[in-house]
Formats: C-alpha cells, sequence, structure tokens
C-alpha cells in the first residue's frame, strides 16, 4: 500500500462556478486531472430543481429547467453571503449558501465514485473580488457538504497556477494578465513572477458580466425578430423565453466554431427561426468586450507602479466564454502579443486548486519523502494573494466635520495582511467608555458607500484621568479572506474585551456631522427609484424611462438629496446606492437602458426590502410588519449626538413598473412596512401597470400616477415638484 493510500484524508479542488462546476484531483506525483462526473462530463451544471420531494443537481436539473421547470434554481452563486436572497419552493425558503450544499455534495459524490475513494478536504475557488461575507457563505457550504474546506482560493490565482507559469530565473520581472471570463463572472488579475514566487499584484472583476450576456444579447435579437413577424412578446410566454435562451446559448457555442447558425423560437403555436452570423453576434456584444477591456485597463492601472498593456509578458485565458473566437482576437489586439490558452479553459480554475489541494495537505500531512518523488509539488510555486477589497473603519475626519471610511488595510496588499493604526477616542468623563469599531470593506470615503461587516464593540479601558485615550485598531485578512479585528491601548497592558454586535437598522447617523455640530444639518432627501426591468421594458419603455428618470435628476439639488437605482424583474438588483454624484447616478441610469435582460414571468421580485436595505444599510430585509418606529435611542446611547425628528432625512422610494406584478399582497405590506419605516413610496405605472395596485402601494395620498409612455418625463416632473414640495400626505 503506498503512502498516498495509507492516508486518509483526500482532497480535491473544486471550481464552484456560476453556470458550470468542476471537480479535479491531483495525488501531488502525476499531473492534476479533472473528474468526471456521473454522466461522463467534467462540467457540471450549477444547478438545482426541486420535483416534489426530489431535489436534482446538475444536468438533470438543467434540463428541468429547459423545459420550463420554475422551481430550477441557477446563477445562485451570485447571491452567497446575501441574507436577504431566499430561492421558495412552496413553504420552503433556500439560501444561496443551501443552494450551493446541494451542488457540492453532488459534486463530491460524483467524484467520490469516479476516484474510488472517500474525499475528505478541499479548496474552493471564489472570484477575486468575492467579500468576507460571500468567502463565508462558501466555506460554510463546503462544510455543510460534508468537506473540510482547505481555503479559499481566488480564481485568477488558481487559473494561472494551472497554467504552470513557473517562477525561476529566467521568468523573473514578467507580468501577465489573466482574462476569465465564465458563465456569469469576469475576473481580471495582474500576476507579477519573481524567482521564487508568483505575486497577484491587483484584482478586479465584475459579476454581472459573463457568458449569460452574451446570450442574453441573442435572445434579445430573436425576441425582436420574433416580435417583428409575430407581433407577439416571447417574454410574455416564460416556458417559451427559456427555451430560446437555452437555445440562444446553444446558437453562441457554435458560433465559436462556425461562422452562421439559427435561433428558433416558438410560443402560441407561431415559430421564427432566425439566422445568426458571427459576425452579427460580435456586433450585438461589441460593447460587453470593451466593458472587459476597460476593467483590464483599470486594473492595470491600480498596479503600483501603474502598468499599461507594453508591460504585459501576455495575456492568459481562463474560463468557457474565452471560447468565443473575438476574445482572443480582441485581446491580442490590445496587449500586440499572442495570448495563452489551453484547449480547456473551462477547466483550468479546477486544476489550479487541484494543485493547491494537494499542497495544502501534503503541508497538513507530509506523506511523500523526496525519495518517493513529489516531484508535481516541488515545481508548485509559492503563491503570494492579494485582499481584494480595502478594509476600514468609521471615524471622524481630521476637522470632526464629518463621518470617513479610515482605511486600515488596503486594497491589493499581499496576504495574509495584518495592519494597526492609531486612533483617539475621546472619553470625556464616562466611566467604562466603549469603542465602537465599525469594519468597512471598499474604498469609498463615504462609510455608507461600502458594505459594512460588523460591529465589534471593545471595553475595559485603563482610565488615566485624560480625555482622550489613544487606541491601536488591527485588522488582519487571513488567506481565505477572512478578517479579523483587534484593539489595544496605547501604554495600557491590559486586555480590551470585545464583543461582537448585530450592526443597527437604520445607520443614517454615518452621513450626519459628528457630535455638537449636528444642529446646523439641514434637512436632506434620499430617493431610491426602482425601475421594472422585465422583459416588456425592453426597448423604448426602458429608454424613455432612463431620460425621465435624468430629468427628474436634474429637478433636485444634490448637495441635499441622495439618490440611488434598483432594477427589478424576477429579482433585484442595487445599481446604485443613496449618493450625491452625479456621475454615478448617470452611470446608474445607463445601466436602466443597458439592463440584463432577465427572462421571467413579468414582475416577480419586490424591490422593497433592497430599497430599505439601501437606505438604512443593514443586511435585513423588511418584515412584514414592526412593531416598533426606527428609534433613534441607540444613536444617544452611543454619544454620537442624535438628530433631532426635523433634522431627519426624507425618504422615498419611486417605483416605475409596466406591468402587473405577480406578488401584489406581499408586495403592499411591504409598502406598509416601509412607511412605518418613515420611507414613502410613490407609484407611477403606464401600459400593463394596474392603476389599483399603484394606488395600493403608495403610501401617499395621491402617491400614484398613471400615464403613458409618451407623458413619463412630465409625470416624473410632477412626482419631483410633490417630493420637493412635500405637498404629498401620508395615507
Ligand atoms: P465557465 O463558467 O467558465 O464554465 O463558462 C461557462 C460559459 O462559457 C457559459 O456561458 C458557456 O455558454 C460559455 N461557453 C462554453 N463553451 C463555449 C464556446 N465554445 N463558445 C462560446 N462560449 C462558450
Amino acid at each position: 500500500m503506498s503512502a498516498e493510500e495509507r492516508s486518509k484524508r483526500v482532497a480535491v479542488g473544486i471550481d464552484l462556478g456560476t453556470t458550470f462546476s468542476v471537480v479535479a484531483y491531483c495525488d501531488g506525483k502525476s499531473p492534476p486531472r479533472v473528474l468526471k462526473n456521473s454522466l461522463g462530463k467534467s462540467t457540471t451544471p450549477s444547478v438545482v430543481c426541486f420535483k416534489g420531494d426530489e431535489v436534482l443537481v446538475g444536468q438533470d436539473a438543467k434540463d428541468e429547467q429547459a423545459c420550463g421547470e420554475l422551481n430550477a434554481a441557477s446563477f445562485f452563486k451570485r447571491r452567497m453571503g446575501d441574507a436577504n436572497f431566499t430561492f421558495a419552493v412552496g413553504s420552503r425558503e433556500y439560501s444561496a449558501t443551501e443552494l450551493s450544499t446541494f451542488l457540492l455534495k453532488k459534486l463530491k459524490e460524483d467524484a467520490e465514485r469516479e476516484l474510488g475513494r472517500t474525499i475528505t478536504d478541499a479548496v474552493v475557488t471564489v472570484p477575486a473580488y468575492f467579500n468576507n461575507l460571500q468567502r463565508r457563505a462558501t466555506l460554510d457550504a463546503a462544510r455543510a457538504a460534508g468537506l473540510n474546506p482547505l481555503r479559499a482560493l481566488n480564481e485568477p490565482t488558481a487559473a494561472a497556477l494551472a497554467f504552470g507559469v513557473r517562477a525561476n530565473d529566467s521568468n523573473a520581472g514578467k507580468k501577465y494578465l489573466v482574462y476569465d471570463l465564465g458563465g456569469g463572472t469576469f475576473d481580471v488579475s495582474i500576476i507579477a513572477i519573481d524567482r521564487k514566487e508568483i505575486r497577484v499584484l491587483a484584482t478586479d472583476g465584475d459579476h454581472l458580466l459573463g457568458g449569460k450576456d452574451w446570450d442574453d444579447r441573442l435572445l434579445t435579437h430573436v425576441a425582436e425578430r420574433f416580435r417583428d413577424e409575430t407581433g407577439l412578446d416571447l417574454f410574455e410566454d416564460v416556458e417559451s423565453a427559456n427555451e430560446a435562451l437555452v437555445r440562444a446559448e446553444r446558437a453562441k457555442i457554435e458560433l465559436s466554431a462556425r461562422e452562421e447558425t439559427k435561433i428558433t423560437a416558438s410560443s402560441r403555436r407561431e415559430k421564427v427561426a432566425v439566422s445568426v452570423s458571427r459576425e452579427l453576434f460580435e456586433n450585438l456584444s461589441s460593447d460587453l468586450f470593451e466593458r472587459t477591456a476597460t476593467l483590464c485597463e483599470s486594473t492595470l492601472r491600480s498596479c503600483v507602479p501603474a502598468l499599461t498593456w507594453k508591460d504585459l509578458e501576455g495575456v492568459l485565458l481562463v474560463g468557457g466564454s474565452t471560447r468565443m473566437p473575438a476574445v482572443k482576437r480582441f485581446m491580442e489586439a490590445k496587449s500586440g502579443r499572442p495570448v495563452l490558452s489551453g484547449a480547456n479553459v473551462d477547466e483550468a480554475v479546477a486544476i489550479g486548486a487541484a494543485i493547491q489541494a494537494a499542497v495544502d495537505l501534503e503541508a497538513a500531512e507530509p506523506r511523500y519523502s523526496l525519495e518517493s518523488g513529489s516531484e508535481y509539488l516541488l515545481e508548485t510555486p509559492r503563491l503570494a494573494d492579494v485582499c481584494s477589497h480595502t478594509l476600514g473603519m468609521i471615524a471622524e475626519n481630521d476637522d470632526r466635520s464629518k463621518y470617513v471610511n479610515s482605511a486600515i488595510l488596503n486594497k491589493n496588499a499581499p496576504i495574509p495582511a495584518r495592519e494597526t493604526k492609531r486612533h483617539k477616542l475621546n472619553v470625556g468623563n464616562a466611566e467604562n467608555p466603549e469603542l465602537e469599531v465599525y469594519l468597512l470593506q471598499g474604498e469609498q470615503e463615504r462609510p455608507l458607500d461600502n458594505v459594512i461587516l460588523g460591529k465589534h464593540v471593545f471595553s475595559g479601558f485603563e482610565r488615566t484621568g485624560a480625555k482622550e485615550i489613544q487606541v491601536d485598531v488591527t485588522y488582519s485578512y487571513d488567506r481565505d479572506g477572512v478578517v479579523g479585528v483587534e484593539a489595544a491601548q496605547v501604554g495600557s497592558s491590559r486586555n480590551l474585551e470585545k464583543r461582537v454586535e448585530t450592526v443597527p437598522d437604520d445607520m443614517s447617523w454615518t452621513d450626519g456631522v459628528p457630535k455638537e455640530l449636528t444642529k446646523s444639518v439641514s434637512a436632506n432627501l434620499s430617493i431610491v427609484f426602482a425601475v421594472d426591468v422585465s422583459g416588456s421594458m425592453e426597448g423604448k419603455p426602458v429608454e424613455k424611462a432612463r431620460k425621465a428618470f435624468l430629468s427628474f435628476v436634474d429637478q433636485f439639488d444634490l448637495e441635499t438629496t441622495k439618490i440611488g437605482v434598483i432594477r427589478f424583474a424576477d429579482k433585484n438588483d442595487v445599481v446604485l446606492r443613496p449618493t450625491r454624484s452625479r456621475i454615478e447616478i448617470e452611470r446608474a441610469a445607463s445601466k436602466i437602458q443597458n439592463a440584463p435582460w432577465t427572462v421571467g414571468s413579468g414582475t416577480s421580485a419586490i424591490p422593497f426590502d433592497d430599497a430599505y436595505r439601501c437606505f438604512t444599510n443593514t443586511r435585513d430585509g423588511l418584515r412584514d410588519s414592526f412593531a416598533k418606529s426606527p428609534s433613534f435611542g441607540e444613536l444617544r446611547s452611543r454619544g454620537v449626538g442624535a438628530l433631532s425628528g426635523n433634522d431627519r432625512e426624507r425618504r422615498f422610494v419611486v417605483v416605475l413598473t409596466d406591468g402587473q406584478w405577480l406578488f401584489q399582497s406581499k408586495a403592499v405590506k411591504k409598502a406598509k412596512s416601509l412607511a412605518e419605516h418613515g420611507i414613502d413610496v410613490v407609484a407611477i405605472g403606464f401600459g400593463g401597470a394596474n392603476k389599483k395596485f399603484l394606488r395600493e402601494i403608495s403610501t401617499m395620498d395621491e402617491g400614484s400616477l398613471y400615464t403613458d409612455l409618451s407623458r413619463l418625463e412630465e409625470s416624473f416632473s410632477s412626482i419631483a415638484q410633490t417630493i420637493k414640495g412635500n405637498g404629498l400626505k401620508r395615507v
């Protein structure tokens, strides 16, 4: 029996993808290999389908989905760590972690059958920009599936490993760009080779950009042709739209090998075959390629010192969507060099994860002597990874005029990382002062424009009589991207006590002025514009909506008004949290028009929970009814200087919809709940919108308006006037 067989632990690498997942194995001696699933395929669709008591995972689930089964969940990776996302099946609701657990269990089972051994450990990959919560949710899913997660490895890092870019004298100094375009995500990383290690210099990504967007472009084109020829809206028939989407993806893949293909769409006994050439397809999607290039360039610029395409040795292509010939052409044109790509671009991440799994297991449980040969592992370069987000805390700025995000650990610092920053704590005469550290993740100066990861309260300070205490706050970031917070009083040997508290619902005080200065704050407005982007809005309606929204914005003074944007159809997408930045608002407006068309039976998502989260920066959504209104007692007890009722921000959700909502009574309850929180709903509808429903979700007298497309701008304008003049009365 070999040492490998004697060991009880077996580790695999798992690429837990948005559309597909892959498992690979490396025994440490021979090159890694992908483990085939029970159907003999190397990729398993990341789809889970609930059918009666049965849970189908992978291809079976994807087939059911293609037949129009609505209880099939896909793309749930995008919602990892989102406490408010659930996939409802009857009375049961599943989180993204639970859905991933079903998927991981199936991957484990299939891999065990292929390997003939029980799998105990795994390295699971995550997109480079996954935040702490998303990484944690991924590791939790692995544990729940019966796997010991060795680490969460950044996908581009895993890919680089798989390409076998070796750290040695002849490669030292070379830099590569890893371009990873998968089914639902785009990742870009810049890596630098040293004599002894590979370092990730910078990493970024767009989790709303992937092969699915290219499918959507084809689907939109087919739906347009279908409407031209039959006068019917394909999106009104969920089953047909789903079938057409599956055919669109198939056609996209065919277009990687040939110049021309056909997509058929059928609905209500009408059938239309649409011819698509590769050239047309590339034209329909050229802006998507441009978006990837823009991200590559900003990532190059974010390196220190800043890099350009010329500084690169080459570009590594990873992810199934890089099989589109245009990607290679486009990247070669940009970088001026041939790209490096393998035949199995969709296996590279899993292969890299398997290599890392073998390295980690070898470190934890050395099994091979040098004589018995661990050549493969010995050749594996050491990896340096980076923090994908800046970590900071809420602190007063120097002149104490506002709260800011005070950065402690900077984005792209190599991990594991540890950094300390000294803060002054004004304790006055308090007997038992406490320091509240709100852990922020993100690069924005305004605290609420970042993700608030948690609240840590430190107590047990030594009193010296001084009004100010100095505290060293230390952040650490481990190799899984999991964050730790510690604090120590300068000049004291006493250990501080730490407790972790939930982040309060209402964090709006961070937009106020610290302490005594609060009196001068004038009343502010905060508006979240929630726009329906279901299929029927596509084309003219959405173009008009964007224009009307922009002229609506023009009517407000952005010094005192913040504006946010949510798109919704069969799910919500917070495009922009309320902000005063005109550039960001304009960018969000363009996303209204370029919505990734979600296929769904009209509008099944309700934007009110996300609107509430936008205002309060909480992770919890609304409950249907609230016993208590928001309290500022908490703020007072913090000594922050509570805002008086008059100084409070007035908050509005302006909804624009053109169709029937699937869950109307739930939406009405949520709207009422918003009103209980002092947030008002104004509803504008046209087309298929229901006047009675608009009235019901509106929380104000005359707060609903049924209009038509040609009068959209006017209607928005009158709503803006009433909001500004506060002419609306609570219902
Ligand atoms: P990944 O998540 O890396 O497995 O990528 C899956 C994505 O790659 C899906 O959007 C597929 O449609 C896409 N894909 C796979 N093969 C091809 C191909 N030959 N041409 C274009 N796209 C492809």
